[in-house]
């Protein structure tokens, strides 16, 4: 298991080796943490995205409102590209579930901190840091995000990755990872 830590702040600003981005699955940006990792990184990510993304399979991915929107990154999974001009060497785009209340898509969220884990481990990354994937426009409960996100990194077992950094934007989260690791 990676050692956990937690910081309140602005993942921008973390010298790590790898970012991960609560990105959509157009990968073409998108507000919140997204818009923020592209706008200090620059526009290589978004060029890397965009290569990334023609390569893509047009899958039965849907918008929440149902409606196809072509090629994307199916939910749960995460690609990584270069980090451009932050302080890291990659960033690693996943795309979280849109909260449900009708319909369980715990193991997708389970599946994004996972399965960027399991790219970092395969870039060799040591060192990672995680937003509160799906918590802010997607509606995800924070103590449940936190709850998800803490377990599955604790159950990792990572060969490369050597510390997992939660960073968590506003107090609230904060202090619902916090509670998670009491
Ligand atoms: P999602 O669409 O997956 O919900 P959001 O970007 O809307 O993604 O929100 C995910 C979490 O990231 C929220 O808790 C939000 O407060 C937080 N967040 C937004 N900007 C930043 C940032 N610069 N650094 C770290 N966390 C951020």
């Amino acid at each position: 298991m990676a050692a956990i830590e937690l910081v309140q702040g602005d993942i921008t600003r973390q010298s790590v080796d790898a970012i991960v981005n609560a990105a959509n699955s157009s990968l073409l940006g998108g507000g919140g943490v997204d818009g923020a990792i592209h706008r200090r990184g620059g526009p290589a990510i978004l060029d890397e995205c965009r290569k990334l993304r023609a390569s893509l399979p047009h899958s039965r991915l849907r918008s929440s409102g149902g409606t196809p929107i072509g090629k994307g990154l199916p939910t749960g999974q995460a690609v990584a590209t270069t980090a451009g001009e932050l302080d890291a060497r990659w960033v690693i785009h996943t795309v979280g579930p849109v909260y449900s209340q009708s319909e369980d898509r715990s193991d997708l969220l389970v599946s994004c901190y996972r399965e960027s884990l399991r790219v970092a481990d395969e870039l060799g990354a040591r060192t990672i840091a995680f937003p509160a994937i799906s918590t802010g426009v997607y509606g995800w409960p924070i103590d449940d995000g936190a709850r998800i996100a803490v377990e599955t990194v604790r159950r990792a077992t990572p060969t490369s990755v050597e510390e997992a950094r939660f960073v968590l934007f506003d107090e609230r989260s904060y202090a619902a990872f916090a509670g998670q690791l009491r």
